[in-house]
């Protein structure tokens, strides 16, 4: 039995059907509040800024789940093994999976709205208030959002300047405040953090760092604690997230900043396990849906038995900002002690910061530096030495033998990663190609490529293309592949 029928839930379900197509080893019974089935939330961002539909974000419908959309668990009796749901039933469970994943924050401003202590489980948010959480607030702040309105966003993480970016391609006058001193600063350090702030002032947003909200009227506006008032129609607040951890807490299991597992995803009762955004692993990237996706497929092996052995490690964290005209990547860590480089270029809105240590890359900050993003993303990923040249790799200017840039699918390695996301390789491209899915659509639905940030549309565009020019026919027995495959 699952909870929470989101990202993750979802994945869980699809990889324990791989295993087991007709539920012979497990029978899947899924429990998700929001009144329909998943979908990709990722996209939200993409949704916002109008490069994709509302309607085309749903994930794939697995079959062989008893799926129950709009009900909410709302106790979990480990002792009976039951979970209790908001419409009054019952659900027995062998094995439980909490996927119940994360909501969105509302700091203790006055006239926000939210809980006693600002939470947002006490109270929805106020009028012209929204978080940006679900596709419900989506269609809500896309309501709101018609060229020449005024938004606030509140919070410049990187959901804050998703929709600020999102929103100033709208056409509205967008400005963002945020209480630290430069952007996104979990992810990026002061100098990528300003040249960021760069390319968003370029976009139309006003950005505001080191101003922290203080009180909303909609009647007058946003007020602000360095006694600025910004007129603004309505306020988009990303100021954080907190792990849905209720039920586990009131179930008795261990909660810190989310539902505590160990490497087979399982709290201290063997029999519930945790998963995603709602859970907490020392190696996990939180906040990031590929840590939940690597966990679903753990899990997958080990509750159908396909591989007991199974174990989640950890995630290296990848963050890809998906902003109009903005490309910035952060990859893993940047260590003191770790032999650094850095160049700026604030003028040309570029920045990049590379972080080795015994040659490899360990970490990397990357605005504006597509073709450096491609080649250090690939060594980061392969673990494979870097060139003696750094400045020429963060410049993209070196092309190590077995990594090469996606805008050039000849020369890449089959082993090369396309998709991030969903580790799909080159390999993996060409076999599913062949085997009949000759367009991008197709492509993506049979290797899952691009579902998850979508990131890479254009190199599985640029492959298709190259393959269909490389071997028209597509059955005449040629590789095109061969000679470049890993
Ligand atoms: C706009 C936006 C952009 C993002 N961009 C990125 C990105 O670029 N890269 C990235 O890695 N991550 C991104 N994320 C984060 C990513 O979406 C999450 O990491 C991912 O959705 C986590 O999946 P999950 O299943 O754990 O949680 P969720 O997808 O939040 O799903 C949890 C589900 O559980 C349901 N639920 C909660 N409590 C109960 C209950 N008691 N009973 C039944 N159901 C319940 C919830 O309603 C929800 O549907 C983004 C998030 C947003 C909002």
């Amino acid at each position: 039995m699952v909870i929470g029928h989101g990202m993750v839930g979802a994945r869980l379900t699809e990889e324990i059907r791989r295993r087991d197509p007709d539920g012979e080893r497990v029978a899947l019974s899924v429990l998700g509040a929001e009144p329909r089935p998943a979908y990709n939330r990722v996209l939200l961002s993409t949704v916002l800024a109008g490069g994709l539909g509302a309607g085309m974000v749903a994930l794939p419908a697995v079959p062989g789940v008893d799926l129950h959309v709009g009900v909410a668990a709302t106790g979990i009796d480990r002792v009976a093994r039951v979970v209790h749901a908001d419409d009054g039933t019952t659900h027995p469970y062998d094995e439980l999976v909490l996927a119940t994943g994360c909501r969105a924050w509302l700091p203790p401003v006055e006239g926000l709205g939210g809980g006693e202590d600002g939470v947002g489980d006490g109270g929805a948010p106020a009028p012209g208030v929204s978080v940006f959480r679900d596709l419900d607030d989506c269609d809500r702040i896309r309501a709101a959002a018609v060229p020449g309105a005024r938004i606030a966003v509140v919070g410049g993480g990187l959901l804050g300047v998703e929709a600020a970016r999102g929103l100033a391609g709208r056409g509205v006058a967008v400005t963002l405040v945020h209480p630290r001193t430069h952007l996104m600063e979990q992810r990026l350090d002061a100098g990528a953090g300003a040249v960021l702030a760069a390319a968003l002032g370029a976009a139309g947003v006003d950005v505001r760092c080191g101003v922290t909200a203080t009180a909303w009227d909609p009647a007058t506006g946003l007020d602000c604690d360095d006694g600025s008032r910004i007129a603004a129609d309505g306020v988009v607040v990303a100021a954080g997230v907190r792990a849905n951890t209720a039920l586990a807490a009131e179930a008795g299991l261990a909660v810190d900043r989310g539902v505590l597992v160990d490497d087979r995803l399982a709290t201290a009762d063997g029999r519930v396990h945790a998963v995603g955004d709602c859970a907490q692993h020392t190696g996990a990237a939180p906040g990031l849906v590929q840590s939940g996706w690597e966990q679903a497929a753990v899990l997958a092996d080990l509750l159908t038995g396909a591989d007991p052995a199974a174990r989640y490690r950890g995630t290296r964290p990848v963050t890809r900002l998906k902003a109009a005209g903005i490309d910035l990547a952060a990859l893993g860590e940047i260590e003191s002690g770790d032999e650094l480089l850095r160049v700026s270029d604030p003028r040309g809105g570029r920045y990049g910061v590379l972080a080795l240590r015994d040659d490899r890359v360990t970490g990397a900050v990357l605005i504006g530096l597509p073709d450096a993003t491609a080649t250090i993303t690939g060594l980061y990923d392969s673990g494979a030495p870097a060139p003696e040249d750094r400045l020429a790799l963060l410049l993209g200017r070196a092309v190590p033998p077995d990594v090469a840039p996606a805008a050039e699918p000849a020369r890449m390695p089959g082993s090369t990663v396309v998709c991030r996301c969903n580790t799909v390789t080159k390999n993996t491209l060409v076999t599913t190609w062949r085997a009949g899915a000759r367009d991008v659509e197709a492509l993506c639905r049979r290797t899952r490529a691009a579902t998850g940030c979508g990131g890479c549309r254009d190199a599985v565009r640029g492959i298709r293309d190259w393959l269909e020019r490389a071997d028209p026919a597509g059955a005449t027995g040629a590789d095109p592949a061969r000679e470049d495959a890993a």
